[in-house]
């Protein structure tokens, strides 16, 4: 069944991303705060797990939202991630940004409406930190695809797919989770492929069934929105989990990876 083997990404000694390891990356959409960020980083490395998120530039749909922290939010991500031994996530909203995130960040990440961003694509190909590509919420899996060359003909062949939903004319969830793309770029492509089941569904409730079904499906990881107070977030509230609600994704997550001869990391 699987025509292309998964080639895994070594992030550090401890983390290999796309082996026998589901990677499972917990963060807040936005880094607000030094306290708050530092409560899911405590948890983080209360559950053995080895990477946190965090947008410090965020691409808003409105001007009028909360924009991020900048550079003061990748400082505090940083200080967080090296007080708990952690990696860091986070995105590049603009070729500016590229050596800023290269200096703070050990996973770059290039957002949903940044996915054909051609100048952006080539800028994060030349550099050696493995890339997170998210789909494009109107891309097909082939244009997606595409933009993963725009970055490997450049040198940069670390990269990671994430699926995280894409707009159907379904109106219930935010956006529809596309599994079926995930089960076929896990049997079709050399790069590992996860799942972001916070933006996939923008519902608390939805996240954990999601994740799981993201976990069967063959997703290599997963990338979950969590707050310790997400009725406050200044981004993406809704499908934010809290600190016990990301401990039960971990349990949760952690079963459906042991049926599969998998374990979370
Ligand atoms: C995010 O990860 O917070 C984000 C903005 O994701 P996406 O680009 O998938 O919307
Ligand atoms: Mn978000």
């Amino acid at each position: 069944m699987i025509n292309i083997e998964t080639k895994p990404i070594s992030l550090s000694p401890e983390l290999t991303i796309g082996g026998n390891e589901s990677t499972l990356i917990l963060g807040p959409c936005s880094v607000e705060s030094y306290e708050q960020t530092r409560l899911v980083g405590k948890l983080i490395h209360k559950l053995g797990l080895k990477m946190i998120r965090g947008g410090a530039f965020k691409p808003r749909t409105s001007p009028d939202a909360f924009q991020g922290l900048g550079e003061e939010g990748l400082e505090i991500l940083r200080a967080v991630a090296d007080e708990f031994d952690l990696l860091v996530l986070s995105e590049a909203l603009g070729v500016e940004q590229v050596p800023l995130l290269q200096k703070y960040a050990d996973l770059i990440q290039i957002g949903s409406r940044n996915m054909q961003h051609f100048p952006l694509l080539w800028a994060v190909g030349e550099i050696e930190k493995p890339v997170m590509l998210k789909r494009g919420f109107m891309s097909t899996v082939e244009e997606w695809l595409a933009a993963a060359k725009h970055i490997s003909s450049r040198g940069n062949e670390k990269i990671i797919l994430c699926e995280r939903g894409i707009r159907t004319f379904e109106t219930l969830t935010r956006n529809t989770f596309d599994t079926n793309a995930i089960a076929f770029l896990k049997q079709n492509s050399p790069y590992p492929i996860f799942g972001d089941p916070s933006h996939a569904t923008g519902r608390a409730d939805l996240v954990i069934p999601a994740a799981q079904s993201a976990l069967a499906a063959g997703a290599d990881g997963l990338v979950v929105e969590v707050h310790p107070n997400p009725a406050e977030a200044l981004s993406d509230g809704k499908q934010s989990l809290t600190l016990a609600q990301g401990e039960e994704l971990f349990e949760q997550a952690t079963r459906i990876a042991t049926a599969l001869g998998r374990k979370i990391g």
